[in-house]
């Protein structure tokens, strides 16, 4: 028998890539049995709510899910459900890998940083409220927790550990946020001395973004609250080489949920156009959180090569001045082929080329704000 594993679709292009991953979990013949669980638009045409108890009920029991994006009303309408998914089954670490491929679609080609976001609380609390009666003024609450803090700290060091990565950056905003953001720095600061093998250091998240633009290759793990997090990982998949490929987990103690950073891209949808990469890349995670280690080595390099080969790519990968080699674009659906058709033909066991080596991580006390 197989693994049991929910499949949440979700909105806009999330059923074109998650089908994309299928194709490729097939490839590899790890055999995966799909419990679907619509959430989301579909949800709430068939149950009345964009999050079924069903859903919920079926990432418990199976403990591990594959997730396209949902989209989110903007200014009003229904809570997020990414947002409620993320609280309700307290899947409180968001791990963000921003890798560059093959140094395709990328003025970085050295990216290989990422971003342990906690993400059940912080702005993301849902607490807010007009302050009077004319909605001119508003509130919304920045929660943090000491609780959370250690506990999402202590998660991006084992981390670190874990992934044989050496340095990692707490980032936060301490010098504005006197509470909040002190709260996260202490709590920063006793974890990683804890961790005496790791380099940890800080920064305030305005010089970080500047920093990452400057010179992504002296950072590795960065650890943060939910917002920042929220905006750091969009910045660092841009630096890989844009969302279309950048893939994501959330972890709670017992539980794992693979989703890419993208959202519902809805102006794709139903177009067969996006970038199934990140969403197959996320199928990588879960393979390897399975404890399928050489397929997700080989969904790995299948996607690195398909990438590198420019021949099959889509639209994101294959833009005029994006690259200095543009070629025509292809479908999603064609890309996941593509990778599906190498997973079985890769030799995952041949270094990859390095665009360039990683540089050491001192820290450069210049450039610190
Ligand atoms: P988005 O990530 O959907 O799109 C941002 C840009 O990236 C767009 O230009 C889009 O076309 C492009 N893009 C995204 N994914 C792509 C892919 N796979 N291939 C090629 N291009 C891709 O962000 P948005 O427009 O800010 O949000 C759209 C909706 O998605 C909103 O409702 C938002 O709330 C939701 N959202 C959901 C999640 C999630 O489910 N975890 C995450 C982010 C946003």
């Amino acid at each position: 028998m197989g693994y049991r594993v929910t499949l949440i679709p979700g909105d806009g292009i999330g059923p074109e890539v998650t089908r994309a991953a299928q194709v490729v979990a097939e490839a590899t013949g790890v055999s995966i049995d799909w419990e679907v669980a619509e959430a989301g638009e579909a949800a709430i045409r068939s149950d009345g709510t964009p999050l079924p108890a069903s859903v919920l009920d079926s990432v418990r029991k199976n403990r591990v899910a594959l997730k396209g994006p949902i989209t989110t009303p903007i200014g009003g309408g229904f809570r997020s459900v990414n947002v409620a998914l993320r609280q309700q089954l307290d899947l409180f670490a968001s791990v963000r890998p921003a890798r560059a491929l093959a140094g395709e679609g990328t003025r970085y080609p050295e990216t290989d940083l990422v971003v342990v976001r906690e993400a059940t609380e912080g702005l993301y609390s849902g607490i807010e409220h007009w302050v009077d009666r004319d909605h001119a003024a508003a509130e919304t609450v920045n929660v943090i927790t000491r609780k959370a803090s250690d506990r999402i700290c202590r998660f991006a060091f084992d981390y670190a550990r874990r992934e044989h990565r050496r340095h990692v950056t707490g980032v936060h905003k301490a010098n504005i946020m006197k509470t909040t953001g002190a709260l996260f720095q202490t709590a920063f600061r006793e974890v990683a001395a804890q961790y005496p093998d790791l380099v940890a250091d800080e920064r305030l998240i305005d010089n970080m973004c500047m920093q990452l633009v400057k010179k992504p290759s002296e950072y590795d793990v960065l650890v943060t609250t939910n917002l920042m997090g929220d905006i750091l990982s969009d910045l660092c998949a841009g630096l890989a080489g844009g969302l279309g490929i950048a893939p994501g987990a959330l972890f709670g103690e017992r539980l794992a949920v693979f989703e890419p950073v993208h959202g519902s891209a809805p102006k794709y949808a139903g177009q067969d156009r996006a970038d199934p990469v990140a969403e197959i890349l996320c199928l990588e995670l879960l393979l390897r959180h399975l404890g399928e280690a050489a397929a997700a080595d080989r969904v790995f390099r299948a996607v690195w090569e398909t990438v590198a080969e420019k021949k099959v790519v889509t639209y994101d990968l294959a833009l005029p001045g994006y690259t200095d080699r543009p070629v025509p674009a292809s479908s999603c659906s064609a890309m996941a082929q593509e990778i599906a058709r190498k997973v079985p033909l890769v030799d995952p066991s041949t270094p990859l080329p390095r665009p360039s080596a990683r540089p050491g991580v001192a820290a450069d006390p210049a450039l610190e704000g």
